[in-house]
C-alpha cells in the first residue's frame, strides 16, 4: 500500500489535519499522527502489514476511503477508467442550443455581440433548422435511451429567437414526455428581455432556472455590459429579475476583469435587498478569457467526517472574453476573496474544488449552433473550422477528423501527479485554445485549487472569524 497521489491536506488551527482525496472526495478530519503515519508510510518507513492494532485500524479507515492505494499504477487506471465512464455515459443527454448569435449588449470583452456590423447576416435559427435540431436530438435518445435531458438556450442572446426557443422546448418537451426521460430547460440571457411572460411560457416545459450575468456593480457592469450606444443595462436587468422572482431558480454569473473585482462586494449587497433574492441558488464568478496565444506506531484518532460527494456542476461562451461555461470555476486566487464574500452574503456558490471534467470530455453533450452545426462544447461555438458535426448527417462527414481530434483530448497527461487531475482534468480546453494555442495543453490553475481547498478544509472544520485565511 502507498499513499494516494490525490491525497490533499492543510492543518487547521487546532493542531489536526484536514485529509481530503480527490478522487473518491473523502474528506476526514484526522490528529496530526494520522498524517506522520501517511509519510512514514509514503517513505517506506513503516510497512502496512506490521503494525499495532491502533494504526491498523487508522490504516485500514484511510485504505477504505482511497488514502491509501495498492500502487500507482493501478491508481492511474482506475483514474483513467473513471473519465472513459464519464466520456461513454449515456445516462444524461446535454444539448446547449445557440438559438442565435446576434446579441443586443456591446460587451468590450465578447467578439460577439452588437458591434458595428457583428449582428449582420443570418446568424439566427430559422424554425425550419430549430425542427432539424430536435429531429436530431431525439434521435439521440432513441439511441442512448438516457435518463435526463439537460436542453440549454444560449447565444448570442437566445431571447431574440423565441420562437425557435418555445419551438425546441416544446417539441422536446414532448418527446421527453413520450419516452420518460426527464427534461431539465435552463437558459442563459444577458436578462434585457427578461419577462415572467417568457419564464411562464417554460416552465410547464421543464424550466430549471434563468443564468443572468451581472459583472459587478452598476457602475462597473454598464461600463462592461452596455448596449450598443452606451446606455446602462444594470437597473433594467434588476428589474426583469424582480418581475420574474418566485417564479423560476435564478443563477447569477458574472465576468470579471481585475481592475473591477472590488465591485462585487457592493453588487452581493445589493443583490441581497432584492425581491428575488430568495430565488438565486447559485452566484459565481470567472475571470475574462483572452485572446493571446516512530510516530507511526502512535495511537492514531481519526474523527471521520465523512462528508459530501463533489461532482461537476454545469454552461456556455463568448468564443473569446465572455463566460465560457458553467462547468468551470477556474477563478484565480486573488477571486477567492469574492467566494468568501458571496457565502458571507448568505449565496451559494461553487467551492472552486469540485469542478471537472468538464462537459468537452463527455460524449454525449453536444452545443449547436443556429445552423445546425455541432461543436465540441460552447466555448467553440461558431468557429466553424473547430465544428464537430452538424444535425444533418451528410453534412456531418466533413467533420468527422475534427470530432476524432476532440474525442482524443487528454490535456491531463501532461499534468504529471497532480493531485487535482480528478476534480480538473487539465482545465479549459477552450482557454488553452485561446490563451495558449493549443488544445492538447493543460491550462492550469494550481495555485487556484490551493486556495479552494484551503477555504473547504476550514469551512468543513467550522473555522471562522480571524483563524480563517
Ligand atoms: S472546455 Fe472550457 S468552455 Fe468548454 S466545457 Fe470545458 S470548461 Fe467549459
Ligand atoms: S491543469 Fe494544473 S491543476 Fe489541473 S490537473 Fe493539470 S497540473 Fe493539476
Amino acid at each position: 500500500m502507498r499513499p494516494s497521489i490525490f491525497n490533499v491536506r492543510v492543518p487547521l488551527p487546532d493542531g489536526e489535519v484536514f485529509l481530503m482525496n480527490t478522487f473518491t472526495d473523502a474528506q476526514l478530519r484526522v490528529s496530526a499522527d494520522v498524517v506522520v503515519l501517511l509519510d512514514a508510510i509514503a517513505e517506506g518507513r513503516v510497512g502496512t502489514d506490521a503494525l499495532d492494532p491502533e494504526s491498523r485500524a487508522a490504516v485500514d479507515t484511510l485504505a477504505e476511503h482511497g488514502f491509501l492505494v495498492p500502487s500507482r499504477e493501478a491508481e492511474r487506471a482506475d483514474l483513467e477508467r473513471r473519465f472513459d465512464q464519464f466520456r461513454d455515459d449515456t445516462s444524461q443527454l446535454r444539448v446547449t442550443v445557440l438559438t442565435t448569435l446576434q446579441c443586443n449588449f456591446a460587451c468590450g470583452y465578447c467578439v460577439q455581440g452588437d458591434h458595428a456590423g457583428a449582428n449582420a447576416g443570418g446568424r439566427r435559427m430559422s424554425l425550419e433548422t430549430a425542427a432539424r435540431v430536435a429531429g436530431w436530438v431525439e434521435e439521440q435518445m432513441v439511441r442512448l435511451r438516457p435518463r435526463s435531458f439537460v436542453l440549454t438556450f444560449f447565444g448570442g442572446e437566445p431571447l431574440l429567437n423565441l420562437p425557435a426557443t418555445y419551438a425546441l422546448a416544446e417539441r422536446l418537451w414532448a418527446a421527453c414526455t413520450a419516452r420518460g426521460v426527464r427534461l431539465l430547460v435552463n437558459v442563459i440571457t444577458n436578462g434585457l428581455l427578461l419577462t415572467p411572460e417568457v419564464v411562464d411560457r417554460l416552465v410547464p416545459l421543464g424550466l430549471n432556472g434563468i443564468k443572468v450575468t451581472l459583472d459587478g456593480d452598476r457602475e462597473a457592469h454598464d461600463r462592461a455590459r452596455p448596449l450598443r450606444g452606451g446606455q446602462g443595462t444594470f437597473d433594467r436587468i434588476l428589474n426583469n429579475l424582480s418581475r420574474i422572482a418566485g417564479r423560476c431558480a435564478i443563477t447569477i454569473g458574472g465576468n470579471v476583469e481585475a481592475d473591477a473585482i472590488d465591485r462585487y462586494p457592493a453588487l452581493l449587497a445589493l443583490l441581497r435587498e432584492q425581491p428575488f433574492a430568495g430565488s438565486v441558488t447559485k452566484v459565481s464568478f470567472k475571470p475574462v478569457i483572452r485572446n493571446t496565444p516512530g510516530a507511526a506506531r502512535q495511537a492514531p484518532v481519526i474523527p471521520l467526517a465523512g462528508l459530501r460527494a463533489g461532482g461537476p456542476a454545469t454552461t456556455a461562451a463568448a468564443p473569446a472574453g465572455g463566460s465560457p461555461c458553467d462547468a468551470c470555476h477556474f477563478v484565480d486566487d486573488h477571486l477567492d476573496d469574492l467566494r468568501e464574500e458571496t457565502r458571507r452574503h448568505g449565496f451559494p456558490t461553487p467551492d472552486g474544488l469540485h469542478q471537472g471534467p468538464c462537459e468537452i470530455h463527455r460524449q454525449h453533450a453536444y452545443t449547436i449552433g443556429p445552423d445546425g452545426t455541432l461543436y465540441a462544447c460552447p466555448g467553440f461555438a461558431g468557429e466553424s473550422a473547430l465544428a464537430v458535426g452538424h444535425v444533418e448527417a451528410d453534412r456531418a462527414v466533413a467533420h468527422e477528423a475534427t470530432a476524432r481530434r476532440f474525442a482524443r483530448l487528454t490535456p491531463w497527461d501532461r499534468c504529471g501527479d497532480c493531485e487535482f487531475i480528478p476534480v480538473c482534468a487539465g482545465g479549459c480546453v477552450v482557454a488553452s485554445h485561446h490563451e495558449r494555442g493549443d488544445m492538447t495543453a493543460p491550462t492550469c490553475h494550481k495555485r487556484a485549487f490551493d486556495s479552494a481547498l484551503v477555504s473547504l478544509a476550514y469551512e468543513t472544520a467550522g473555522v471562522q472569524g480571524d483563524s480563517h485565511p
